[in-house]
């Protein structure tokens, strides 16, 4: 058996009980996934501050003085012993619970000591409890060579992450720690290598031996950066080259449709119909668009474009290129509600040419269900809105040949698979997303797309003017509804909705509708929520769509994509409770007109630090892509919206894609080197990194599921 695949428990330290708490709570079973449990930080044991400059918040300080006096305090359980340490700046207690006697007999008095721990500071007195008592070094410097056992004489010390069950057992950081030392001094041979060497050479990386060596015990800051560089490199390495080898099988295996023409459909609209001018972007991405499902191969192309920046009508242009190729276009949408928005919208554009469009939710049933069925077998119809219902095993197209995907992250990876079965040749696939993505994660999530991006909005936006506002104060709220109203406006006013507390959600909506009414009784106000009926909300939708109700007061049904371009305010209550990106979506609701628009965040007065930096982010900036960068920034990639639903084991160990961007970029160019000089994958020089591929799919990482 090779070294990596060794069981933990032979070795020196481990046993049978220790064993078993590393696999359950870190999935450690061998000695090399010990090898690469990676320290999440390190401990700076070259810098010594003074005592009169320690404060309470300070993880760990490193001090250097002598022991002014010692003495023992209390009785029985509570006897501790305190010695008062002292480097002429201040005066630190150091404390001792247990083993007292063995300090005792380990410390002297006036004798120069390194103390190191983390300090509490209580009533204006700083104490260390259990601190790690060292004699200084002749020469204490950076450079300092490590000893294999002596952790104390290190500069930079490696924290691992444990669990509460651990350190109870004893294994805390510094026992991990122990372990992965007694198992680098075992290793009296290089590891071996698992980049090639011309990627090592071209890209400047230290070998794998010496980064796993000084990724637990750097020699020196700088090392250390090297190491770290060189573990985050390769492990995005393997991770596009994953993606690379995905899509161009992909490409093999699957011819597309072509689309050789542009005819009818598409000039009748674009020089009779269009309502306004294309944007410079629109018109750059349709022509992209164009262009890929022209060429044969199966267009996979993700659309990213800000709120408000006019997505639908790209996709109805691409429908009618379909339509021009004697082809069907299925758009698919997360909720009922939006669907038939895009119905509406669809139906509205192409006005009285000869294109026809139909719904299919769960909410259409019997004889038009039936119509429609048979309709899309026929293919008579051209152009398929619908939510889930539309991948259902009956619903058969006649030429089914492209599919849009709008606000994807609602969608899973089976689904959207469900629907390329529907032709004998895939569909061409447009994925539309709601929120623009940090262009780190789109490479790591839609590493397999090919993007176009709409980067501007239509002529004539005014920036949407955004501000907090705390709920004890409502009238200038109030007053602020009250003039758009006069002036012709409407207003949203939402709430969030959350399943664990459906019911209180609930109530705050009801209780903030009721008050809405009171305060306005002139107004009429539409109610819609997630419990009411589709029926319902729809008549609510379309009453204030129409302009019969001044005011929509919601839960989050709204978020994406409704749009009501007379609506100029966006009212949301406890603004706390929403995301980054749910915000900005929000928002996005308004400044559709021509008309100045407003936000308004509602918060109570005490927030988290971190929700009142979403907020100051939501009112410094209308820019989407920013609003995205900023939130993987607060949040890690890990918690971002779409990355759970994405099939994708968001589990790097030591890299961060909210950081590590520019390593991305070059471990993303290194791959798609090796991907293109090497198609048959026969090259020797890349060898390693096959044989790499064959280990990663083995030990189950799905990254193949992406699309
Ligand atoms: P999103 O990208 O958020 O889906 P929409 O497609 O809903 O945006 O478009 C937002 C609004 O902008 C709609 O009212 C739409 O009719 C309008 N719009 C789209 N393109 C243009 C354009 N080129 N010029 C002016 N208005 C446009
Ligand atoms: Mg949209």
């Amino acid at each position: 058996m090779n070294f990596w695949q060794q069981d933990i428990k032979y070795l020196t330290g481990v046993g049978p009980s220790r064993a078993s708490l590393l696999e359950k709570e870190l999935g450690i079973k061998t000695l090399g996934d010990l090898l690469t449990y990676f320290p999440y930080k390190y401990v700076d044991r070259t810098h010594i501050i003074k005592i009169h400059d320690i404060d309470g918040n300070m993880p760990y300080v490193q001090i250097k003085g002598e022991i002014l006096s010692i003495e023992s305090v209390g009785e029985g359980r509570s006897k501790r012993l305190i010695a008062h340490f002292s480097d002429g700046t201040g005066v630190v207690d150091l404390v001792w619970f247990q083993g007292l006697k063995y300090a005792l007999n380990n410390i002297d008095l006036h004798k120069q000591y390194i103390i190191f721990g983390t300090p509490k500071v209580f009533g204006g007195r700083i104490n260390i409890a259990h601190p790690e008592i060292s004699e200084p070094k002749p020469n204490f410097n950076v450079d300092e060579p490590s000893g294999t056992n002596g952790l104390l004489s290190l500069s930079l010390v490696p924290s691992y992450n444990t669990t509460e069950k651990m350190k109870n057992s004893g294994l805390n950081s510094s026992a991990v720690g122990k372990l992965t030392a007694n198992l680098l001094s075992m290793l009296n041979y290089p590891l071996s290598e698992t980049l090639p060497d011309y990627i090592i050479d071209k890209y400047h990386l230290i070998s794998y031996d010496e980064a796993i060596r000084n990724i637990h015990y750097p020699k020196n800051a700088i090392i250390l950066r090297k190491a770290q560089e060189r573990l985050k490199f390769e492990e995005l390495f393997y991770v596009q080259v994953n993606i690379l080898r995905y899509a161009r099988d992909r490409i093999l295996k699957y011819r597309g449709i072509m689309f050789s023409r542009v005819g009818d459909a598409f000039y009748d609209f674009y020089h009779n119909h269009l309502p306004f001018e294309l944007t410079g972007a629109q018109k750059r991405v349709v022509r992209e668009i164009r262009q890929d499902m022209g060429s044969g191969k199966q267009m996979n192309r993700l659309l990213q474009g800000d709120v408000g920046s006019g997505k639908t009508l790209v996709a109805l242009l691409c429908a009618l290129i379909a339509k021009d190729n004697n082809c069907q276009t299925c758009v698919m949408a997360p909720t009922e509600i939006l669907a038939e928005q895009h119905l509406h919208t669809l139906r509205e554009f192409v006005g009285d040419m000869p294109i026809k469009i139909e719904l299919l939710t769960g909410s259409v049933k019997g004889k038009k269900r039936n119509q429609v069925l048979s309709g899309l077998i026929t293919g008579e119809i051209d152009i398929l809105v619908g939510t889930h219902a539309v991948i259902e095993d009956n619903v058969i197209f006649n030429r089914l040949g492209l599919v849009i995907i709008d606000e994807q992250h609602r969608f899973g990876v089976a689904q959207r698979a469900k629907l390329w079965q529907k032709n004998p040749t895939p569909p061409h696939v447009l994925v539309m997303t709601a929120t623009p993505i940090p262009r780190t994660l789109a490479m790591t999530l839609y590493g397999d797309l090919d993007v176009s991006v709409i980067d501007e909005l239509p002529p004539g936006r005014k920036p949407i003017e955004t501000v907090h506002m705390y709920d004890a104060n409502r009238s200038p709220i109030n007053n602020l509804i009250r003039r758009e109203i006069e002036k012709g406006q409407q207003i949203y006013i939402v709430y969030p909705l959350i399943q664990e507390s459906e019911k209180m959600d609930l109530k705050n909506l009801e209780d903030g509708f009721l008050q809405i009414q009171s305060d306005f009784p002139q107004y009429h106000v539409s109610k819609v929520h997630g419990k009411m009926k589709p029926a319902e909300k729809d008549v609510e939708m379309l009453k204030f769509a129409s302009g019969e109700t001044q005011i929509l007061v919601s839960t989050t049904v709204i978020e994406v994509g409704v749009n009501v371009p007379n609506a100029s305010v966006m009212i949301i209550e406890n603004a706390e409770r929403f995301g980054l990106s749910q915000l900005h979506q929000l928002r996005g609701r308004v400044g559709r007109g021509a008309e100045q628009s407003f936000c308004v965040l509602i918060t109570g007065f005490n927030i988290a630090s971190e929700t009142a930096k979403r907020i100051q982010i939501m009112v410094d900036s209308n820019d989407g892509f920013e609003i995205a960068e900023q939130d993987l920034k607060l949040r890690g990639p890990g918690d971002l919206e779409g990355t759970q639903q994405s099939g994708m084991a968001f589990d790097l160990k030591i890299a961060n894609l909210a950081r590590d961007g520019q390593i991305l970029q070059l471990a993303r160019e290194a791959a798609t080197l090796v991907i293109n000089n090497d198609p048959d994958e026969h090259s020797p020089e890349n060898e390693i990194v096959w044989r790499r591929m064959k280990e990663i799919r083995k030990n189950n990482i799905n990254w193949g599921s992406i699309s």
